[in-house]
Formats: C-alpha cells, sequence, structure tokens
C-alpha cells in the first residue's frame, strides 16, 4: 500500500520509527520449545527424568547481549519458555534494570514461572508478553512435560498481569494462527477450536473479556511504545479499527472464533470488506 504521509525518525541511537515499520527492539531467544524438551526446567522434565532442557547461550553471553542491545537504546524483549530461562533473564534484567525504570523490557511468553518469580516481574517492571492460543495448543500435553504441580505456574496471565497491571498478547503468527479472535478466545475461555476441555483449562489464570481486549489492543501498544498512536479509538489516535458482525463483549463463548469481520481500517483507510451479494463495486 502507498506510504502515504510516511514519517521516518531515527533517533540518536540506533532506533527508527515509521508509520508500518518500527526498528527498536531486538528479540533475544533464551531456550527453545516445551513440546520439542527445548525449554530450560529448573528441575528435570516430569516424562524425561534426566533432562532439564537447555539454554541457547551461556548466561554469561545472554547478559553480555542484553547488556550491549540496552546501551545502544534498543527494547530488549527475550524468548523464555522454561523456569530456569525465565528466572535466568528475570535476574540478568534485574542487574541492568536495578529496580523501577522506563525501558519496558519484555519477556516473551513467559510460559513457565517458578512462583517465586512473579513478584520479578513487578520489581523491575518487566512485561510480560504471551500468547494466549499457546495455551491451547499445548493444555493437553504440557502436563505430562511439567507435572501437576509446575503446571500451576504455566500460562498463568492472571499472575503475571497482577504484577504491573499490564499484560502484552499477541497471536504468535505464523507459529499458531493469525486470526486474533483464537487468540481473544483463548485467553478468556481458555478452551480449544471444539471447547475443550469443559470448563476450560486452568481457569483460575484466564482473562476476563475486558482483560483481554486491553491485552490486544492499549496493552500491546504500551509494550511497544505506541500507545499515544494506537491501541484506543480516540482523537488524535491512527484510526487502526474492525467492525465486528457481533459484540466481543457479549457474544457466547463458542460463537467468538467465528464472528465475521464486516469492515477493517488503518490509518482510517477501509481496506477490508467482504463483497455482499448484490453489491456493486
Ligand atoms: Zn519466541
Amino acid at each position: 500500500m502507498a506510504a502515504k504521509g510516511l514519517t521516518w525518525t531515527t533517533t540518536s541511537k540506533k532506533t527508527a520509527k515509521g508509520d508500518f515499520l518500527s526498528i527498536s527492539s531486538v528479540k533475544l531467544y533464551a531456550d527453545g520449545a516445551l513440546g520439542s524438551r527445548g525449554a530450560c526446567l529448573l528441575a528435570p522434565y516430569a516424562d524425561r527424568p534426566k533432562e532439564t532442557g537447555f539454554l541457547l547461550a551461556s548466561p554469561e553471553k545472554l547478559e553480555a547481549r542484553i547488556r550491549k542491545i540496552g546501551a545502544k537504546g534498543f527494547q530488549v524483549n527475550t524468548h523464555c519458555i522454561g523456569d530456569s530461562a525465565n528466572r535466568l533473564v528475570l535476574s540478568i534484567y534485574g542487574k541492568v534494570l536495578k529496580g523501577q525504570n522506563e525501558l519496558r523490557w519484555r519477556i516473551e511468553h513467559a510460559q513457565v514461572i517458578h512462583p517465586q518469580d512473579f513478584a520479578l516481574f513487578k520489581q523491575y517492571q518487566i512485561i510480560p508478553s504471551v500468547q494466549p492460543t499457546h495455551a491451547t495448543s499445548d493444555m493437553f500435553w504440557a502436563a505430562d512435560r511439567l507435572g501437576p504441580e509446575r503446571l500451576r505456574g504455566a500460562y498463568a496471565w492472571k499472575s503475571l498481569l497482577a504484577q504491573n497491571q499490564v499484560l502484552a498478547a499477541g497471536s504468535d503468527f505464523p507459529v499458531e494462527d493469525i486470526n486474533p479472535l483464537y487468540g481473544f478466545h483463548a485467553a478468556i475461555a481458555r478452551q480449544n477450536a471444539e471447547g475443550k476441555p469443559a470448563g476450560g483449562f486452568q481457569m483460575e489464570n484466564a482473562l476476563t473479556r475486558e482483560e483481554a481486549l486491553r491485552a490486544m489492543t492499549i496493552w500491546a501498544a504500551y509494550a511497544a511504545f505506541e500507545e499515544k498512536t494506537k491501541g484506543t479509538i480516540q482523537k488524535g489516535m491512527v484510526a487502526d479499527f474492525v467492525l465486528l458482525e457481533d459484540d466481543l463483549m457479549q457474544a457466547p463463548l463458542e460463537a467468538l472464533r467465528s464472528i465475521k469481520v464486516s469492515q477493517t481500517y488503518l490509518n482510517g483507510e477501509l481496506v477490508y470488506q467482504p463483497l455482499k451479494k448484490g453489491a456493486e463495486e
């Protein structure tokens, strides 16, 4: 699409910002994934008692990278799945950030957290960035990997949100489906497309509809330093929004994934509208 009104600014450091692209953060990887047992755990896998997973770099290398990237003015966002990876990165962030700060560094996924470590998010103002469909993709086998006790600290969005009252939620496309309605449904119902399990998975960590909507809009924008232009519909913001055929805040859970989008606007311009029968082009 035409770069109408494109503005591009570079700061005194290395970051740059345009209307459709922002280069201001770096994603690092601390560990791998839970399914493949590449997530780094504090204690062995429940279904593989000799394995604890692994880090993708030594703690020293990871810390050096985090310091270097942070010093250039970039936001640091580190992928952490296992409770050991999360603890390590939270403690490195803590060493660098020292306490309350404005840097909005993130932990991507924040998937399995030891009960003692939730408070570190608050202590260093670290933003948990989660992907709700991860829970619904993993929930039928995550207990095999983690056992029932550790599972309580996994996909623990409500406990994460309680730390700073900010939680960013995304799709993790292309690993997961791009449709944000799937993430919204997973965040509040913690059920898959078939409505399983009945009653939802570990519902003490389900988000309310309002929390899920905020996590996917204003808090996601905040987590990318874009809350002054995106994430809410009000005067002065770029007009990025969709019109839906049903009310997200009221529709029955089982209807959420199939709500139809009637129009999509990007920066105030209509960019998507399904053709209606008999409608003129
Ligand atoms: Zn990741």
